[in-house]
């Protein structure tokens, strides 16, 4: 997903308002370094555009950004009444780009907590960017009634057929935890199946669509 492109119209406005008395980064225009640039903020001279490190992530506009090695799940809960709906959160990638960090499972925690909220976008190079919201606008629409009715039915059908396996706890913790940061996943339902999660990560016989678990 180009997640600057889905934030590119977005209205938020949150740049007016201070985060530093949160200890993170305030928001940060697209373009512009970001925290890691120098340690304790952005000197002058960081401003100048040739400054601009290729490899940060640009974070959508008007966006705050949350951007330190230490942060965790409770800053971001601290952020979310200045939030409007959206936040970045920059280091959920190894520089590599190969593997998750820290960070991102602290985005998951938070995730887990908050499930209003999505990670509707996910940028791995540069040390990655996720991308929050809790707007339904950003969020994938689930299917409609008669798609979740025969998608259940089958389901069940199969299940039942199979002799209700039933997943290990866990399996189930493991697969739920995989759908806490899919960017798929509204509420506690699957946006792709539209199965509530709970109920399909606990049927050992049910598998994510997009074959992620
Ligand atoms: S089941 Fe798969 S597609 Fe659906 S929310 Fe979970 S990880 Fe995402």
């Amino acid at each position: 997903m180009d997640v600057v492109t889905l934030f590119a119209a977005a209205g938020a406005n949150p740049g007016g308002v201070s985060l530093t008395s949160h200890s993170v980064v305030a928001p940060v225009p697209t373009g512009r370094p970001c925290g890691s640039c120098a340690p304790g903020g952005h000197p002058a001279a960081a401003l100048d555009p040739s400054h601009v490190p290729a490899a940060h992530p640009a974070a959508p506009a008007g966006v705050p950004v949350l951007d330190s090695p230490g942060a965790t799940a409770a800053d971001l809960e601290r952020l979310v009444p200045f939030a409007a709906g959206r936040l970045a959160v920059r280091r959920t990638m190894t520089a590599d780009g190969a593997a998750y960090t820290p960070m991102a499972e602290q985005c998951r925690l938070f995730l887990r907590a908050r499930p209003e909220w999505t990670a509707v976008g996910h940028d791995h190079g540069g040390g990655g960017l996720m991308l929050l919201s809790s707007r339904p606008e950003d969020k994938t629409r689930p299917p409609g009634p008669w798609r979740k009715a025969r998608t259940y039915i089958i389901s069940t059908w199969r299940h039942v057929l199979n002799g209700r396996p039933r997943a290990a706890s866990a399996r189930v913790e493991l697969r739920l935890a995989t759908c806490d940061a899919c960017e798929f996943r509204t509420g506690g339902t699957c946006g792709d199946c539209g199965c509530p999660l709970a109920a399909k990560a606990a049927r050992d016989d049910e598998s994510c669509p997009l074959g992620r678990w």
